[in-house]
């Protein structure tokens, strides 16, 4: 059980201090009441259920430069220990999953290779590896989960999911009513978002997009503080945007996606049409990095595709920073991390076609391209856990 199951719900003050304290781990009650617009009695109301709770903790003067007269700050300590989550990537190979804190730190990880790909039999993998991460491990409150594929994370059900051939799958319920802990459902790619929003470079920015670059070309985006989910939840499909009419045929049907370019089924297809088969990512990656022309050549269209797709989200949302990460970016989940410098390959060309293509302001977006982890997309589910925990703090 959680200490914190019985607790008061939060009012909209306590949510929004609780949630600037989990986002910077701690601060002043002075700042607290600056960066929240708060009188110093409503802090104090704010923080009182979550101090009782162990949840925060009040510390003395950490910088006694707080306050006019240097009066000694009173600081205010995320106890991020004292409610766990566990995030699950769930993918068509394996479960992979993690122990975080409310600050998002992993704490411990285990995966397990997935057989039958039925939701019975998935739901159950899931089951046990929760409880085999709780094990010892009273504080562990809820779970997140990241599936590919239409999630309505309102109700935890899984819409459609390719990967796995799911169709309308109330997974969320399920795990909460065979785990006894509150359960989170999100898209993996919004999952990520949301560790990027809380514990990354989305603090402090209101417009982001993620982009991951892999089978798949998948994307996220917060506008406006909002993560967006759109009708019918295809927000963000970046990955059929138009590229080239005569490109390499699409699975959607169509000519010259982004993903028929970039994604990693086209680079390596485009690939073997050059002599090159039964090649992984990072092989193509090492021979283009060796000057090998169809590799150089075949990493600068995915490259271009990648920067045009992502001018167009900066064209339509007017993204401050996006992210680019993926297997076919940096490293694939399996490799060490000598591979993780893949992305250096397609990081001038994606560059190049994102300033050609994005209008006015909107060329002023940061670009970061990073390589992509297994563990990053657990602390998404992680991430998404804890939000869901912060938020609704009370309320069951
Ligand atoms: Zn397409």
């Amino acid at each position: 059980m959680s200490a914190t199951s019985a607790a008061p719900a939060l009012s909209p003050a306590g949510t929004r201090v609780f949630q600037q304290l989990v986002r910077s781990g701690d601060a002043s009650r002075t700042a607290l009441a600056r960066d929240t617009g708060l009188t110093p009695g409503a802090i104090t109301r704010a923080v009182r259920p979550l101090l009782e709770a162990g949840l925060l903790l009040e510390t003395g003067d950490r910088a006694s430069t707080d306050g006019a007269l240097g009066r000694p700050a009173t600081m205010v300590t995320v106890q991020a220990g004292a409610h766990q989550v566990i995030g699950v990537k769930v993918t068509a190979d394996e479960l992979f999953g993690v122990v975080c804190d409310l600050r998002c730190r992993v704490l411990d990880e285990a995966t397990v290779p997935v057989g039958g790909h039925g939701p019975e039999a998935i739901t159950d993998l899931i089951v046990g590896l929760v409880d085999r991460l709780r094990t010892g491990r009273p504080e562990v409150g809820s779970v997140g989960l990241a599936v590919s594929g239409d999630v309505d994370a309102a109700t935890g059900h899984v819409g459609y999911s390719p990967f796995l051939g799911w169709r309308d799958v109330p997974l969320g319920t399920e795990v909460a009513r065979r785990t006894g802990l509150a359960t989170t459902v999100e898209n993996d790619v919004r999952a990520l978002l949301t560790g990027e929003r809380w514990y990354g470079v989305g603090r402090g920015i209101s417009s982001l997009a993620l982009v991951t670059v892999g089978t798949g070309i998948g994307c996220a985006l917060l506008v406006n503080g909002q993560v967006v989910h759109g009708g019918f939840g295809v927000a963000g499909e970046v990955g059929h945007v138009l590229v080239d009419p005569e490109g390499p045929l699409c699975h959607c049907g169509n000519r010259g996606c982004v993903e028929a370019i970039a994604g990693s089924a086209g680079i390596l297809e485009r690939m073997g049409q050059a002599g090159f088969k039964g090649l992984g990512i990072g092989d193509v990656a090492e021979l283009a990095r060796s000057g090998q022309p169809d590799a150089v050549r075949v990493l600068a269209e995915a490259g271009r595709a990648v920067g045009t797709g992502i001018a167009t989200i900066a064209n339509l949302v007017g993204a401050e920073h996006i992210v680019i990460t993926g297997e076919a970016i940096g490293s694939s989940p399996s490799d060490t991390a000598d591979d993780e410098q893949d992305y250096d390959v397609m990081d001038p060309h994606v560059r190049s076609a994102f300033e050609q293509r994005a209008f006015g302001s909107a060329a002023r977006a940061a670009i970061e391209l990073r390589p992509l982890r297994f563990v990053d997309w657990a602390r998404g589910a992680a991430a998404c856990a804890v939000e869901d925990f912060v938020t609704h703090y009370g309320r069951s």
